[in-house]
């Protein structure tokens, strides 16, 4: 059975993947901070993309620009004026929704307000989404600055910069991994949709012929990235967006949309942005920002192809394809059966007992095997609970140094997912940890 949010809260709460932010101040209105084993694997979403994306795309490089920077990029982009969402207020309870998500009462057609019933509800009114704030000491207009909604934007105001020192040539893409800020009238769904989040982009720059075919690309590329990584196939699916949805830079746009346990939700979209931030930004700063083709003699403003994920919304996703609950030997037992890529820990090192014969050999194990790769190392409670704990945070393989170790010099491997269990001379065990990994 697949899982309810509930029991992903109550395991990233346990386990220390996702706390509630200040809650030893009751909150702070949907923020959440990453615990310990939460920061490992929103680091191993992020680099499983950067992996994807740079490391494996000769023609792509990195970027990490600021995310408070001059107010004019949000004029020039068109994020001041259209950057909203459509409010209504709720009269009677005072509650804010965005329109666009009530959905009219199948019995008499009206719209409700989710929280008191009431009909009684305003016009929709645009709300800018960007979180507004003063740079240096005097709050007055000449100092306001916004929070990034988007890496976005960086990728543009740097294109002459990057094209200048990477030497790159059309088709070629920029990308950025970082926190973006939307002061979403209505949060929620654990750390679905917060204020503060992290998104990963690469914004691709094709010549203008060759937009439409690098935007199918894109769809198909990254819908896979998310199958390989383990999300199953039928609870992943693209979804074009119908012409009245689209945002004001795109002429097409696809989302990545997983199968949550409320529904269909966007994991990433995919929009051709066209020339739209390149020419408005060459606009509003009088610099050209085009490439010079030696080749053919031409100068155009390339179009972008943009892939725009989120990483804690997609860390979400991967944990909720991950949680099974199954039985082993007739004892129930929980499972992340996480991709050892995205696993907060690959390895855990576990001495059969604290016993002091044992401990210095687990020790001289985990020393061989932490420079590879992140190892958990643990020696209390009995051997099967620390299976059982390994299991729930979706760790790969654990490595057990027994009292037979003593004598023979090797280990025992135990695999996750079967549980099945070889041994492996302790000098072998880093080949046979890489190797098990590698997939
Ligand atoms: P939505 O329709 O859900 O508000 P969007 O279409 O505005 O999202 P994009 O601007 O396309 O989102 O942002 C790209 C990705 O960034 C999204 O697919 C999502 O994964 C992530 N993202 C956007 N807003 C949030 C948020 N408030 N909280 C967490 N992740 C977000």
């Amino acid at each position: 059975m697949a899982p309810g949010m509930d029991d992903i809260v109550r395991l990233c709460k346990q386990r220390g993947f996702v706390f509630p932010s200040a809650e030893i101040y009751g909150g702070f209105r949907s923020t959440y901070d990453y615990g310990p084993l939460g920061v490992l694997m929103l680091r191993n979403v992020k680099d499983a993309w950067w992996r994807s994306m740079v490391q494996l795309r000769p023609e792509v490089v990195g970027l990490d620009a600021a995310i408070l920077s001059s107010p004019k990029i949000w004029e020039a982009s068109g994020h001041l004026a259209n950057f909203t969402d459509p409010l209504v207020d709720c009269r009677n309870c005072k509650e804010r929704w965005r329109a666009d998500h009530l959905e009219p009462d199948p019995e008499d057609g009206r719209i409700h307000c989710p929280n008191c019933g009431s009909t009684d509800l305003t016009e929709a009114r645009a709300f800018n989404l960007m979180f507004k704030t003063f740079v240096g000491p005097v709050e007055d207009e000449s100092n306001v600055a916004y929070l990034r909604p988007e890496t976005a934007q960086g990728h543009f105001v740097n294109f002459v910069n990057v094209l200048q020192t990477s030497r790159k040539r059309p088709p070629f893409g920029i990308a950025q991994i970082g926190k973006s800020f939307r002061n979403e009238i209505t949060p929620g769904n654990f750390v679905f949709r917060t204020r503060e989040f992290e998104q990963m982009e690469l914004e691709y720059f094709v010549p203008p012929a060759e937009a439409d075919t690098w935007y199918h690309y894109w769809c198909q590329e990254r819908l896979e990235w998310y199958v390989e990584l383990g999300i199953p196939r039928d609870r992943l699916r693209l979804r074009p967006h119908a012409q009245e949805e689209l945002s004001h830079y795109s002429t097409a746009t696809s989302d990545v949309e997983f199968l949550f346990p409320w529904g269909w939700g966007e994991l990433e979209g995919i929009a051709n942005r066209t020339d739209y931030d390149l020419k408005a930004h060459s606009r509003a700063s009088g610099e050209k920002l085009e490439y010079f083709d030696q080749a053919t003699n031409e100068r155009y403003t390339p179009y972008v192809i943009e892939p725009a994920a989120g990483a804690t919304r997609t860390m979400m996703a991967f944990l909720l394809a991950a949680y099974e609950e199954d039985e082993i030997g007739g004892e129930a037992r929980t499972v992340l059966r996480l991709h050892p890529r995205l696993a907060p820990y690959q390895v855990a090192v576990l001495p059969l007992s604290r016993k002091d014969t044992l401990v210095p050999v687990a020790r001289e194990v985990l020393d061989l095997l932490s420079p590879i790769t992140m190892c958990d190392y643990d020696e209390t409670q009995s051997i099967g609970k620390r299976y059982r704990r390994q299991d729930e945070i979706g760790t790969p393989l654990a490595v057990t140094v027994d009292f037979e170790s003593l004598e023979d010099r090797a280990v025992t491997i135990r695999d996750r997912d079967s549980t099945k269990q070889i041994r492996v001379p302790i000098d072998n065990v880093v080949d046979e940890v890489t190797s098990r990994l590698a997939r």
